[in-house]
């Protein structure tokens, strides 16, 4: 069986990263800009960036409503950094009003966007990741942290006494880079899911 076609969403962000690590584990990545590219993948990557650009050129392309929908639907999701911004139900400081970034709704919980920011723009260090034998080395750059989770939400891993990687269902958001340091395992797990979820 060919391996499950998982769209990243490219206007803007690390999408040749995400879509070479997707390949090296698998899946049949292709880039997502239109509403016909993304009623046809299986699930959907997005990538880090800025959120509140991200949500604007959403809304120009007319993406936010079918996003939502395929979410509501079950679609299958990882979000990464501002890929985590986009998956909240809420988001504190989501930026000035009408280029705020807008929340998908993918996952119940509220995330601070720029949380670390506040304190140190980007940084990095090894996390416990719930799943995996060894640490994952977690690149931040104005990361945000998740401050409410829903129930069934779960948590799988921690930094400064906030969740910065949960899963709910099929959808993945970590607050980090995995595509940065060639440690495959987080695309692995998200494909992993996606291939249960067909
Ligand atoms: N601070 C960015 C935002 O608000 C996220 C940063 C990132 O994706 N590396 O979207």
């Amino acid at each position: 069986m060919s391996g499950p076609q998982v769209g990243v969403l490219a206007l803007q962000g690390d999408v040749r990263e995400h879509l070479a690590a997707l390949r090296a584990v698998g899946a049949e990545a292709v880039p997502v800009r239109r509403r016909a590219e993304l009623d046809a993948v299986d699930a959907l990557l997005i990538p880090g960036g800025e959120s509140t650009t991200m949500s604007h050129l959403l809304r120009e392309l007319e993406l936010i409503d079918p996003l939502r929908a395929r979410l509501a639907d079950g679609m299958p999701a990882y979000g990464s950094c501002a890929g985590m911004i986009l998956l909240a139900a809420e988001i504190v400081d989501a930026g000035a009003q009408g280029r705020a970034a807008i929340p998908l709704s993918g996952i119940d919980m509220t995330v601070r966007r720029n949380a670390f920011g506040r304190q140190v723009d980007s940084f990095e260090g090894d996390v416990a990741f719930t799943g995996l034998k060894d640490p994952v080395h977690a690149v931040f750059i104005r990361a945000p942290w998740v401050e409410r989770v829903g129930p069934g939400v779960q948590v799988l891993a921690e930094a400064a006494g906030h969740p910065v990687a949960v899963r709910h269902g099929a959808v993945l958001a970590t607050s980090f880079h995995p595509e940065v340091t060639g440690d495959r395992r987080i695309h692995r797990l998200f494909v992993d899911i996606v291939n249960e979820h067909r």
